[in-house]
């Protein structure tokens, strides 16, 4: 196993459970320093500090899976799995079937994601050191959930980063069929396991989705950025009195007229509207009593922040103009690098030139399957704001 040795002053965050030790905080290598694998940290007077997994071909070089000296492996990811699913099924049983069971750094677990749907679990393995332990942690998985298929979607690019390819394909089990049906406050919805978003549905909406169920009774709602339509059937089923839906994909919008005829709601065939929303919203000629807006992330890298700060704006002060007096919007920034208090200075941007006067009725953001690490707050992704108009 390599070592690692820290420049001298540079074990603090490592102390302070931060879970990333970069290139340029290592003094020296020890071992074997060209291959990714599990290693072990250490300060510069050689104090044993954590253990995780080594790349020496990405600009994070560690990230640290534990601060004890415990051995890595399968009953330590079959620790790590239950405790999470503890967590999960405390939560979420009886509300839906779909969950995330392990959220990277924010279940301690860097470079590892599974989702379950139903019956299927989908891997995402991230980092070349996850990708090394890929046996471990399906050994796990599977005495966890003994009758359960697994499938990887390694890509993305994280995997090219840390120099791997994409690798996608059942792992155990069956292949998931084209659509998975799953079941979340008593609605069902189709997820793409083996090519949709994500790993096939916006998990990480699901508490949003309830609060738009329980805010839509006669309303008129128009939901930009729908994907499979999972907000548009929550507030169907909340009692809306019409949906519009629009999104750019036309597979998204035709699974979302299957999950609305799955669940037996009713909606034109023009609620569904294939369109781009910057042009849908600028010329939108009618008004709604609640809009949802979710886009996809506008900001991929540090870069991107000064464009899609505009995006977010002419996103949100076009959905304000489309607003009824008194309605509600739904507004939201999937952007790591957007934080909540620079989205909520865009929003108030669009407020002010919009004329009109809001208010937080509630802040959003990640449901309790998708934790943050109190000690890796990169891992806040999801931010969104309830807000109402005055007039
Ligand atoms: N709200 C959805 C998730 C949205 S994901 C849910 O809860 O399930 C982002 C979606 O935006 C994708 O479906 C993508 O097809 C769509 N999209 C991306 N850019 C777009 C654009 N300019 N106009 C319309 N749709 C767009």
């Amino acid at each position: 196993m390599p070592k690692l040795f820290l420049h001298k002053g540079r074990e603090q965050p490592v102390v302070r459970g931060h879970p990333w030790i970069f290139s340029g905080a290592i003094q020296r290598v020890e071992g074997e320093v060209e291959v990714a694998g599990v290693a072990d940290l250490y300060d510069s007077s050689g104090l044993w500090l954590a253990r995780g997994c080594y790349n020496p071909k990405s600009q994070i070089r560690l990230r640290i899976l534990t601060w004890r000296e415990e051995a890595i492996d399968k009953s330590f990811f079959a620790r790590r799995l239950s405790h999470a699913l503890e967590r999960r099924e405390q939560s979420l049983s009886g509300l839906t079937n779909a969950y995330r069971l392990i959220n990277g750094e924010g279940d301690f677990l860097p470079g590892l994601v599974v989702d379950r749907y139903g019956d299927y679990l989908v891997c995402q393995f991230f980092t070349a050191g996850m990708d090394g332990l890929k046996g471990m942690v399906i050994d796990a998985l599977r005495h966890l959930f003994p009758r359960m298929s697994i499938y990887e979607r390694s890509e993305g690019s994280v995997r090219e980063e840390e120099g791997l390819l994409p690798s996608v394909g059942p792992l155990s089990g069956d292949e998931p069929p084209e659509l998975v049906v799953v079941e979340e406050n008593q609605l069902k919805f189709l997820a793409d396991l083996r090519g949709g978003q994500k790993t096939g549905f916006y998990l990480d909406q699901r508490e949003n989705r309830i609060l738009l169920h329980s805010l839509s009774r006669e309303k008129a709602v128009l939901n930009c950025f729908s994907y499979t339509g999972a907000f548009g059937a929550s507030a169907l089923k909340g009692g809306a009195r019409q949906v519009i839906s629009v999104d750019s994909s036309r597979p998204a919008l035709e699974t979302a007229r299957r999950v609305l005829d799955l669940n037996d709601l009713a909606a034109a065939a023009d609620d569904l509207i294939r369109a781009d929303v910057f042009s849908y919203l600028k010329n939108c000629p009618r008004q709604f009593d609640i809009v949802v807006l979710d886009p996809p992330s506008l900001a991929h890298r540090r870069g991107d922040v000064a464009a899609a700060s505009g995006s977010y704006k002419f996103l949100n002060l076009h959905a304000l103009r489309v607003l009824r007096p008194g309605g509600l919007l739904l507004t939201f920034s999937c952007s790591q690098h957007i934080p909540q208090e620079l989205f909520q200075k865009i929003v108030f941007g669009a407020a002010v030139d919009s004329g009109k006067r809001m208010q937080i009725l509630k802040k959003l953001g990640q449901p309790i399957d998708h934790p943050v690490s109190l000690h890796h707050l990169e891992g806040e992704y999801l931010k969104g704001f309830l807000l109402g108009v005055l007039d």
